[in-house]
């Protein structure tokens, strides 16, 4: 069986030498919906644009259901995409919107019965009278997949189509997509920026910076297996702590790793992947806790695989359900290259308000810079981002530190990644296949 989308080492230089994408590979099953995540400005848009035609790779392949595409014209991809301003003719009812690329076709043949089909699988099928401005934002972004959808396309490739909405609505609306497109059972490719919109919609997630692909695979795989420190920071809520260290082993004592103000004694025998950590030896690593390997706890209450830190509260989120605790442990935060850009999006280019299916059949080229977004819902950005370099852990209703309080710490040792001087992941060992339980 083929792909559904095949990308072989494909590259995309803009004029001023600008590598937007390079040398990324990827396969896309039939069927499958593959999300593409990634801060602004990593080259999302670029990979899905060479996909539907709309720009052609500088080198390497682009294959449509096995089939050699870097010649087809995007009309003849049979591809429909869906763009963050899902602008609609607002002269034109739904039913005159979702039928637009029908009639362009085919002006002579009825596009009713279809239009009624699709509008009766998106939920819209009393909506098809009215006019853009009499329906809400969700009706609107509905209409606009119909139009998506009208076509019969082998693929969607929708680019941040919900970043427009307002964070309720966008919670609803991702979850129709990703039910909607399973039981159309499409291929669909969808690009954010929005790790959490990512985690929870893919089959898989495909994480880019800097126009690389940095990793592929299912949301608990990247989760929890990130190959790379960037993958690792760029993906969870509260952000992975991630710590400057150093791995010390003097002769007849066991493995530790420094933190600077403390060290983690690693337990003996040291497991497999802890012994992959001799390598590094003297050199420079990161230590990265998600905050669930972190609890405050005395010595006491210690379990199997846990060290003991200790730490001092300086601050303490309050969210209802747990508190964010952030803990100073005397380490010095470990920085990621790109990560800046990825928590707070630079001025990017984005698609103009304009008719969807209209780019796809005519093929126009590149939209014009438009602003940056006012605000961002990224989860990445605020206090937990700020205060990178402390360990943020989550603290139940039950544990109700403050500011100032001296806290012993208990660390997982099971959940402790470590990534070497090039940001690769060293531990868990890289080979491991992935335990994963249900997402
Ligand atoms: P993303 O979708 O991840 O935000 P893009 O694919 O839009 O990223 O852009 C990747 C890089 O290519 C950015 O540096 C962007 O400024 C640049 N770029 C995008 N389109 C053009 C263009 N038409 N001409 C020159 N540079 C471009």
């Amino acid at each position: 069986m083929s792909h559904a989308i095949s990308l072989r080492s494909v590259s995309k230089v803009y004029a001023g030498n600008i590598t937007a994408v390079d040398r990324l590979s990827l396969d896309v099953d039939p069927g499958e919906f593959l999300v593409l995540l990634g801060p602004s400005g990593c080259g999302k848009s670029t990979v899905l644009r060479m996909i539907a035609g709309l720009t052609g790779p500088t080198r390497g392949d682009v294959y449509l259901d096995g089939r050699w595409a870097n010649d087809l014209s995007p009309k003849e991809r049979k591809l429909a995409m869906v763009f963050q301003n899902h602008a609609l003719y607002p002269h034109m009812t739904t039913r005159e919107n979702i039928g637009f690329p029908l009639r362009m076709e085919s002006p002579h043949q009825d596009p009713g019965p279809r239009v009624e089909e699709v509008a009766r699988t998106l939920g819209i099928g009393d909506l098809l009278d009215r006019h853009p401005s009499e329906l809400s934002g969700g009706e609107r972004q509905r209409v606009a997949m119909g139009r998506a959808m009208v076509r019969r396309p082998s693929a969607f490739l929708l680019d941040e189509p919900l970043s427009s909405l307002d964070a309720k609505l966008r919670n609803r609306l991702r979850a129709e997509i990703a039910t909607l497109t399973r039981q159309l059972g499409v291929t669909t490719v969808y690009v954010t920026h929005d790790q959490a919109e990512a985690m929870s919609l893919g089959h898989r997630v495909a994480v880019m910076r800097d126009g690389t692909l940095m990793q592929v695979g299912t949301a608990p795989e990247v989760y929890r297996l990130p190959r790379h420190v960037f993958v690792a920071a760029f993906v969870g809520t509260p952000r992975i702590n991630l710590l400057r260290a150093r791995i010390v082993a003097p002769l007849g004592q066991p493995m530790s790793v420094d933190l600077g103000g403390q060290r983690i004694e690693l337990v003996e025998p040291l497991s497999p992947d802890h012994q992959m950590l001799r390598v590094q030896m003297g050199s420079e690593v990161t230590v990265g806790l998600r905050s669930e390997a972190v609890r405050i706890a005395s010595e006491w209450e210690r379990r199997p695989h846990e060290v003991t830190l200790h730490g001092t509260v300086e601050h303490v989120e309050f969210q209802g359900h747990e508190s964010l605790v952030h803990v100073d442990v005397g380490a010095a935060p470990a920085p990621v290259a790109g990560l800046e850009s990825a928590r707070r999006p630079p001025r990017r280019r984005r698609e103009q308000a304009r008719p969807v299916m209209r780019l796809l059949t005519q093929g126009e080229r590149q939209p014009a810079e438009q602003p940056p977004e006012p605000g961002s819902d990224d989860p990445t950005i605020g206090p937990t981002a700020r205060v990178a370099g402390h360990l943020v852990l989550r603290a139940p209703v039950e544990v109700q530190p403050r500011a100032g309080d001296r806290v012993p710490l208990q660390i997982d040792l099971g959940q402790m990644y470590v990534f070497d001087a090039q940001g690769e992941r060293v531990c868990p060992a890289p080979l491991r296949a992935p335990v994963l339980g249900p997402n």
